[in-house]
């Protein structure tokens, strides 16, 4: 069986990377698609591990070779994720998590409907810009623009499927568990196993019947 696509937006600051790695952390089977990125490298960050960085002019050949499934320009830089990793993880029956940004989901619904979109809000704006503001991970120009995009980014929550309302974190890493494992349940996803079953069914029903 394939496994899901979820697609996961926020503003930035909304606390998504967090909520992700606890998720990758606890759920077994699940994947984390990492994007190439121009922006810089912030302390803490690996290359290859949060996102793969490079020049602006290595992503221009990128997007030549056709190695994105989708890429946006976010608050001033380029970001793409990358079609190989995704379709490796989907077809090893791994869900694949995406974080990206509002437009690169909307690109991947149209290319993949059937991918499982959540938009994480966080509670308030005051919450979002203490959240950024305490991060410390921009400069003061990069962090105005960033709060500046969350208008636009919060305004196209009803393109998801899914909401979760990061107030606590426990609580929405559990929503987020929720939602990735009710996926996995649904019918259609699990054709496999259920005619398996059904099977054993139809060859055990003679004999029960006495024929
Ligand atoms: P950050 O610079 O804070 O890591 O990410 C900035 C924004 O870019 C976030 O909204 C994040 O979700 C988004 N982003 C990260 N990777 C991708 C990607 O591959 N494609 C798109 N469209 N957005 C991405």
């Amino acid at each position: 069986m394939t496994g899901n696509l979820i697609i996961i937006s926020s503003p930035s600051g909304g606390g998504k990377g967090t909520l992700i790695k606890a998720v990758l952390k606890t759920l077994p089977k699940v994947g984390y698609s990492v994007s190439y990125t121009t922006r810089a490298m912030r302390g803490g960050e690996t290359q290859g591990k949060d996102y793969f960085f490079v020049s602006p002019a290595e992503f221009e050949t990128l997007i030549k070779q056709g190695e994105f499934l989708e890429y946006a320009t976010v608050h001033d830089n380029f970001y793409g994720t990358s079609l190989n990793q995704v379709k490796k993880e989907i077809e090893a029956g791994h869900d694949i998590i995406l974080e990206i940004d509002v437009q690169g989901a909307a690109s991947v619904r149209t290319k993949i409907p059937e991918a499982v979109s959540v938009f994480i809000l966080p509670p308030s704006f005051e919450v979002l810009a203490a959240r950024l503001t305490a991060r410390a991970t921009e400069k003061k120009e990069e962090l105005a623009l960033r709060l500046k995009n969350s208008f636009g980014e919060v305004n196209r929550f009803s393109e998801f499927e899914y909401v979760v309302v990061n107030d606590a974190v426990e609580k929405a890493t559990a929503h987020l568990q929720t939602i990735i494992l009710a996926e996995r349940l649904k019918r259609v996803r699990q054709s496999r196993v259920i005619q398996g079953i059904l099977d054993s069914f139809d060859e055990s029903k003679n004999q029960v019947n006495g024929e």
